[in-house]
């Protein structure tokens, strides 16, 4: 990977982000704020830090959990409140998210990220995940237990189930490390040593260019972006292998 595919203008900061390994303690995801991974892009002199899948999420997401309509990227949530309930976890969220603005329909972006299957060792079939209750008549009580903490699961948020053995349970027990193993940074190979001798670094001119040409490398890095995501979600099914591609570098992801 040379030097310029490691930068990422991103809408959300002045300065572009860097493709670095977290410093210690690991910086807080601003999208998520949740704990970065051991890569992840940041702007260093702000410490302004985003995992490499907040970063690179897509801005528009057609989600199964909500057919009707296309989800917006938004950098801040539109209510008063200046917070949003995450429709997935049920979780609030202040920063970026996946929104329906007609149906007020909120996501974080980790939550749009989780995988529409997994494998689990503890079951010999994929779990899907579920997105509304499969049982509208138990009223909303807890129709299920976890399998694996055996606590009671909460159908009015997202979990996963394999269909059929009615065996399931939360998003954490099944896709504990989610957000880990979205971020290609913790068991990503080293990458190949490119061919392609290192192009100017869109960092380096920062300094001197025009607002137009920022302008314009902020068109062409959220459309490298967006694109990057759409390999990644059609690669997302492939049982407990998750497998990313990123600036043309292949990374895969493992879990138990
Ligand atoms: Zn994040
Ligand atoms: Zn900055
Ligand atoms: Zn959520
Ligand atoms: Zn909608
Ligand atoms: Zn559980
Ligand atoms: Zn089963």
């Amino acid at each position: 990977m040379n030097n310029a595919e490691k930068t990422l203008i991103h809408t959300s900061h002045l300065h572009p982000l860097q493709l670095v390994t977290s410093p210690e303690p690991k910086p807080i995801c601003h999208a998520c704020n949740m704990q970065c991974t051991d890569r992840c892009f940041g702007c260093l002199k702000c410490r302004y830090y985003l995992h490499i899948t907040c970063a690179t999420i897509k801005k528009r997401l057609d989600h199964p959990s909500h057919p009707a309509h296309t989800l917006l990227f938004e950098l801040t949530p539109t209510y008063d409140s200046g917070k949003f309930g995450c429709n997935a976890c049920g979780d609030e969220g202040s920063t970026f998210c996946l929104r329906c603005r007609e149906c007020n329909y909120d996501l974080h972006l980790h939550c749009a990220a989780l995988p529409h299957k997994v494998n689990h060792h503890s079951h010999n079939h994929p779990l899907s995940l579920v997105y509304e209750n499969p049982n509208p008549h138990s009223n909303g009580t807890p129709y299920a237990y976890c399998e694996l903490c055996k606590a009671t699961v909460d159908v009015s948020k997202w979990f996963y189930r394999c269909n059929t053995c009615n065996f399931g349970g939360h998003v954490a027990c099944f896709a504990p490390n989610t957000v880990e193993a979205l971020s290609p940074g913790l068991q990503a190979p080293a990458p190949p040593p490119s061919p392609i001798p290192p192009q100017p670094q869109a960092a380096s001119q920062v300094g001197n260019v025009t607002n137009e040409e920022l302008q314009m490398q902020l068109i062409a890095a959220q459309a490298k972006a967006a694109q990057s995501m759409m390999v990644a979600n059609a690669m997302h099914n492939a049982g407990n292998t998750f497998r990313y591609s990123f600036d043309n570098v292949q990374y895969t992801t493992r879990w138990m």
